[in-house]
Parts: C-alpha cells; structure tokens; sequence
C-alpha cells in the first residue's frame, strides 16, 4: 500500500420525504464524492452518515428519531441535513448530543467542508444557495430544481417554513445545467419545486421555461413535480399539450373533494375549478392521465366532506392517487384547528378510499393489456429491465438483450396492481 495515501473516507446517506429530498441528496453524493469520499451503501460501512430529513409527515419524523438513537454510541460523525434541521436548528443537538452537524436545506452545499469542522448549526435562509449550479449526477433521468420554497402558506404545510420563500432560478442557468446533463447522457429530464408551475423568472413563466427546455438537443422527456392546480393556466396546460417532449402525465395534487375544507386548507381553488382544469387537461393534452395527492381526517372533516373527495376521485378516475391520514404539524394554522379528526376514523376513511382508488387503478392499467407502448429503459433487474410509458407507467420487461438507455416499443400481456409487463415486439 502507498505510505502517501489518505484513508478512504467513507459516507453513508439515509433520505426521508419527497422527490426534493432524494434529488438533494443526489447533489449531496456527488458533493462528497468530489471531496474524496466514497459514498457507501450499508451505514455500517461508512464513518460518516448523513440523514436528510423531513417533516411532512409525522411518521417520517419519528422513524428519523428512532434510527438517529441507534448511532448515539457508534463514533461515527452525524450530519443531519433537510427540513427538520431547518425547524429544529440547535434543539436537534441538545436532543442528540452525539450529532456532528444540523445542516437546513439551504446549506447542503457547505456539507463537504463541515464534516472534518467542529459542531456546528446552519440553518435559516442562504442568499448564496441559489447561486449554486447543481453537480451532474449522471444518470439517464435527471432531476433539476428550477425553483425553491413555496410562499403559498397552504394551512396544513409546513414547507414554507422549512424551505422558504418562493425563488425561481435564472432561466440561462437551468438551460446551461439541463445541455450539460443531455451531453453526460440523459434522456429524460424532470423539473422540481414545490410549487414547480409557479415558476417565473422576470418575463419567463412556466410555459415559457417548457418551450426553452424542449428545444435542447438529446432530451426527449420533460416531466415536472409538483405542480398547484392554483398556478396551473390555460396557457401551461395548452403548451404541454403543443410540446411532445412533455410527457402526458399531469400530477395534480387535489388534497379533498370539499370545498369547505379546500377553504380551510388555503388551497386557493374549489372543487369547480379544479374540475375545469382537469376538462383543459383532458381536452388539450392527448392521451393525458391525472395522479394526485389527498389528505384524508383533515380538521373537522365529516362524513360528508370525506364523500365529496370520494365523488372527485370517482369523476376524474385518477390514475393513481398518494393518499395519507392529516398529520398535525406544528406551527402551522391546521395545528391550532379545533376538531381535530379521531385517528381511527381518519385510518378508516383512508382504507375506504385506497379500496376506491384500486378499483380504479385496477380498470385503467388492465385497458393496456394487448397494446404496444414505446418505453424508456431506465433500470436493469434481474433477469431484465423495467421503464416507463410516455404516460409514466412502470414497465417490467423480461429480455436478455442490452435495452437499457434506449426507447422500445413494447407489447404489453400482463397487469400487475400498479405496473404492467411487457415484452419487445419481435
Ligand atoms: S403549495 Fe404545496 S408546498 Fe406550498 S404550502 Fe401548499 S402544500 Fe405546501
């Protein structure tokens, strides 16, 4: 062995929460990885781990707690990253002493240079962060932020809090970062913010940033998350539906069918409006299919409102829908509500809906039996590989020939609870 050479230093990541959360910490990898660390996929492994939290939900917060405790005595260096950071700062470390560093979203770049640094706390706003261009990460799908934060205060969410104020990033620097990404080899683009088609940039709104990012040359995907129904206008879903490039999938977080309690969620639409939009998307967007998100036992939700939500899922027909019980998150408007909802019957509202949303599922994939879809081969597994339709529909395909990277026309003759299974047409 070189006498000279440095000890590998070794990092593990754990990722809670949503896409952004698994997209920063991409970026946190490939930061490590250019200061010399190896990124490990075992936290036994690795003497450094870093947690990207969140605090969305409950649930993600207390398994971030329950798996930090199991490292108190381990030596090894902690960094805990991510929106808990941002809303606990100090307090995390005085409730986990053996905590190396409290890093809030807005600091991940500093991650690389605090690891050998003493205890520190960096969280609260980083007029610098937005400055950053993203490391490539290399992959055939790529992820970018074109915005950060939200400023629309929706009662129940504690991402402004977390993650700011809405900022929209300069367009040349998103155009710069995705040729970049196109030229190490990606296909498939997907753009993020938390309020993704809020963005705007002086004179340059949404659509417009769609028609710039579809005319760079060897991206052939354009997907975007998550969008508001709030922000969503005529001329974002005509120029969707105008922009081939742009997959036919539209994400479309309802979160209740009542409009009281759209009201009481901050939501900024109602139940008509939000079935106006679907009818645009529908009519203007060939082949489109609609996904969502719903919260189910929010403040005060009776039986009525609950089949309200129930009425919409069953009118649209969503594809698929993210569904979860309330969860109250502190210092948010919903937490102080009065009439919180019992958990139990939240828990059964949301089996009577997942049960609905099935059915429903269950009918629109089985219609794809028999047909041919061109796939994006993203992934290898065993004994194949799986993609995704235009539409965003998983894919597995059994084949011993080399299909990953490349766009296949496939037969599909299987139909799983959330996937399909094809094979090439020969
Ligand atoms: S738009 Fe989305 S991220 Fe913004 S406050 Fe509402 S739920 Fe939270």
């Amino acid at each position: 062995m070189d006498k000279n050479a440095q000890p590998q230093k070794l990092a593990y990541i754990k990722t809670f929460g949503c896409q952004m959360n698994f997209h920063d910490s991409d970026i946190i990898a490939e930061l490590l990885r250019q200061a010399d660390f190896s990124i490990v996929e075992k936290a036994d492994d690795a003497d450094t781990i870093i947690f990207n939290t969140c605090t969305v939900r409950d649930h993600a917060e207390n398994k971030f707690y329950s798996e930090l405790g199991r490292y108190s005595k381990s030596g090894k260096k902690i960094v805990v990253a991510g929106c808990l950071s941002q809303i606990e700062g100090r307090g995390l470390m005085r409730r986990a002493p053996f905590v190396h560093a409290v890093v809030g979203p807005q600091y991940i770049y500093e991650i690389p240079s605090i690891i050998d640094a003493g205890k520190v706390v960096l969280t609260g706003d980083n007029p610098e962060f937005y400055l950053n261009s993203q490391p490539s990460v290399g992959k055939l799908s790529a992820s970018v932020n074109i915005m950060y934060g939200c400023s629309r205060f929706c009662s129940y969410c504690i991402v402004p809090y977390t993650r700011g104020k809405e900022v929209s990033r300069k367009p040349e620097d998103i155009y710069n970062e995705i040729n970049g990404i196109a030229q190490a080899g990606a296909r498939e683009i997907i753009l993020l913010g938390q309020n993704v088609n809020a963005y705007r940039y002086e004179e340059t709104d949404f659509a417009a940033l769609l028609k710039m990012v579809a005319k760079i040359p060897g991206i052939s995907r354009i997907k975007f998350l998550s969008p508001n129904p709030a922000s969503m206008t005529d001329r974002q879903i005509r120029e969707i539906g105008s922009i081939p490039k742009c997959v036919p999938h539209i994400h479309l977080p309802l979160q209740s069918g009542s409009d009281r309690i759209l009201k009481l969620m901050k939501r900024g639409y109602n139940s008509k409006t939000y079935m106006k939009k679907v009818e645009k998307i529908e009519n203007y967007i060939k082949d489109a299919i609609l996904t969502t998100d719903i919260i189910v036992g929010f403040p005060t939700e009776t039986e009525d409102d609950f089949r309200q939500t129930l009425k919409i899922v069953g009118d649209v027909g969503f594809f698929n829908s993210f569904m979860f019980c309330y969860s109250k998150r502190r210092g948010t408007e919903a937490s102080l509500m009065e009439s919180q909802v019992d958990t139990e019957l939240s828990k059964e509202r949301l089996a009577r809906l997942m049960e609905f949303q099935e059915k429903i599922t269950a009918k629109k994939l089985t219609k794809y039996k028999g047909r041919i879809v061109s796939v994006f081969v993203d992934k290898r597994k065993k004994g194949g590989f799986s993609g995704r339709t235009r539409q965003d529909i998983v894919v597995n395909i059994e084949s011993d020939k080399e299909l990953f990277g490349k766009f296949v026309p496939i037969e599909i003759y299987e139909i799983s609870k959330h996937t399909l299974k094809g094979r090439e047409i020969a």
